[in-house]
Formats: C-alpha cells, structure tokens, sequence
C-alpha cells in the first residue's frame, strides 16, 4: 500500500522545511498545497478577477493549470515558484483559499497526485480532509513571536522591506481566516500528533517526526 503522510499547521510553524528533508530521507514525493493555492491566487491577483463572483472564479479554474514539478510550481506551464512567495499573495491567498469552488479544484488535483505515490504533504486540511486516512498525520505549532521571526528572516533575505510586526500581524490574519472558513478550515485532525516546534532546530523536528514512523 502507498505511504502518505499529512503535515498541517499554521502559517510559519516549519512544514515545508521539515516535509523537504523528510521527503528526502524517506524517498517520499513532497507535495506542497499551499503553493497551490498560491499559484491560482497570483493568477487571480494578474487578472484582476472578482473573487465574489462565481462565474468568473468557475472560469480561471476551468482555463488554468497547476504543475508541481520536486519543488518547483508551474502556472499555465510558466514557473512561478518565487512569485508565489511575495507580500502581496501571502496577504491575498486566504481570501481565494477560502471559496470552496477553488478548494474543491485543488484537493481533486492534490488526491490526484498522490493516489499512485508515496507522498508527504503540508498543506492546512490534509489530515482532516485531503488524506483522512494518512498513514501518519502530524501537526506543527509554534508560538507566534517563533513563526513571525521565521517569516520575516525569510522575507528580508529576499529582499522585502518589511517588520516583524507586520509580518506578525500579516500571519495572524491569515490564519484567522484559514480558521473560521466553513468549507474545510486549519484543523488539527484528531488523530494527528501535535509538536510544538517553538526553541527546537529544525534538526530535532525532523528526528522527532522520524521516531514516530518507525
Ligand atoms: O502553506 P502556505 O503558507 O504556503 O499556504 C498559503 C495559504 O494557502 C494558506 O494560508 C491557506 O489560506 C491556503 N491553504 C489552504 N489549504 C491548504 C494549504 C494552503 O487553505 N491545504
């Protein structure tokens, strides 16, 4: 039987640097939802669509690919892995996260791909609603100060001019809405194994996780 392993959590709690390295160590395809989301947001951002209208959302659905290729993200066959990442679809994402015409796409493309692989993924509903039958489900907390250093080291060193404070503030926001959506919302699913990742290395995660899957 395929391995699948669901990691979830809040914006900034390490998911994408923990599932590279164990997709690595354990051979595992890394799929990552997020950028995802990301990419048809930043579509959406490009056109100008109006996101409260159904028809127009139905139609940028229906006219775009998403290909993840190893870490790479493919618009309409275009890379887009950088400019996914800017202030300005972080703070957009969730709005278009949120409909569940673009959900319903997504988690379609994203059970797609891992029906025939060994996967590990992040994402915000894998364990609850993507994947409910992973073989493991984890998901990674950490305090807000911890998550908004994080994201903002990671900004300044692309270039942003930004705050820790309106990165905290950007981060709380976002998952404020990735929470009270209705159509599948950041859940920790109640088989998943939390850890809380706040003062640990990346290093000690990684074991961590490793340890349970033994
Ligand atoms: O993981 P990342 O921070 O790149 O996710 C960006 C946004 O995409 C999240 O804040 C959330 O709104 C949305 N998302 C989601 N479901 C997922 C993954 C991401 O709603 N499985």
């Amino acid at each position: 039987d395929n391995i699948s392993i669901a990691l979830d959590g809040p914006a900034g709690a390490g998911k994408s640097t923990i599932a590279k390295i164990i997709a690595k160590r354990k051979n595992l395809t890394y799929i990552d939802t997020g950028a995802m989301y990301r990419a048809i947001a930043l579509k959406i951002l490009r056109e100008g669509i109006d996101i409260d209208k159904e028809e127009s959302i139905q139609k940028v659905l229906s006219a775009s690919s998403i290909d993840l290729e190893g870490n790479d993200i493919f618009l309409d066959g275009q890379l887009v892995t950088e400019e996914i990442r800017t202030p300005k679809v972080n703070n957009f994402v969730s709005h278009v996260a949120r409909i569940p015409l673009v959900r319903m796409k997504m988690v379609e493309l994203q059970r797609s791909i891992a029906a025939n692989k060994n996967v590990i993924m992040d994402g915000r509903d894998i364990g609850t609603y993507v994947i409910p039958n992973a073989t493991y489900k984890f998901y990674l907390t950490a305090s807000i100060e911890e998550r908004a250093k994080r994201r903002f080291i990671e900004l300044r060193d692309k270039g942003f001019d930004t705050t820790i404070e309106i990165v905290k503030e950007e981060i709380k926001n976002r998952d404020k809405i990735d929470i009270e959506r209705e159509f599948a919302p950041l859940r920790k699913a109640e088989d998943a194994i939390e850890i809380d990742t706040t003062g640990k290395s990346i290093e000690d995660v990684v074991e961590e996780i490793l340890n349970y899957m033994k």
